[in-house]
């Protein structure tokens, strides 16, 4: 079977089931996706030319802070979905408002997170420039956090972080997650 390029709209004639990236509408069948169309036996699908993964609402993302701006939009990489295979384009970012890191309230976003700090934190909205994520949950938050002073590493001490290099604690909203507990 020939690969064909389909656009969204594209009409697709098939008598064969519809697969993943094709809708039905009033008994015509449509690509939903550009990408290449697939048939096997039983189905006909369209393949995403561009892989990226879907990030939807209540997916939970690791991320990286890119940038806090003016304290109150702290701007993240998202690096994954959790629980998907692929890893999205580097270009998808998303942004944490300043009263979604925490459930109290948080004056200052870099009080609770500081660029280059690795995040998990769950999708709130998905518009069309922008993914609004949360860190309030308490399994969300930095997952992987480093000095301010030094970039080591901090370790989970108590339910702070810690720089051993430093000897000196620092600030964060952190994941009960966290991947780096003292003594491990
Ligand atoms: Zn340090």
């Amino acid at each position: 079977m020939a690969e064909k390029f389909v656009i969204p709209g594209d009409v697709v004639k098939t008598q064969k089931g519809t697969g993943p990236g094709l809708y039905t509408e009033n008994g015509q069948t449509y690509a939903a996706l550009a990408g290449i169309l697939k048939e096997d036996d039983k189905m006909v699908s369209v393949e995403s030319i561009n892989p990226l993964v879907e990030v939807h609402e209540g997916d939970t993302v690791i991320a990286s802070v890119e940038a806090i701006k003016g304290e109150k939009v702290v701007l993240v990489k998202i690096l994954k979905v959790v629980g998907k295979q692929r890893t999205l384009p580097t270009e998808d970012y998303g942004v944490i408002r300043v009263m979604d890191i925490a459930p109290g309230y948080t004056e200052k976003a870099s009080d609770e997170f500081k660029v280059g700090d690795i995040v998990k934190a769950e999708v709130m909205y998905v518009l069309p420039d922008d993914i609004i994520l949360t860190t309030k949950g308490p399994n969300l938050g930095v997952i992987e956090g480093y000095c301010s002073r030094c970039r080591s590493i901090l370790r989970m001490k108590g339910d702070r972080l810690f720089c051993d290099i430093c000897d000196r604690f620092e600030r964060r909203k952190v994941s009960r997650d966290y991947l780096i507990k003292k003594g491990e």
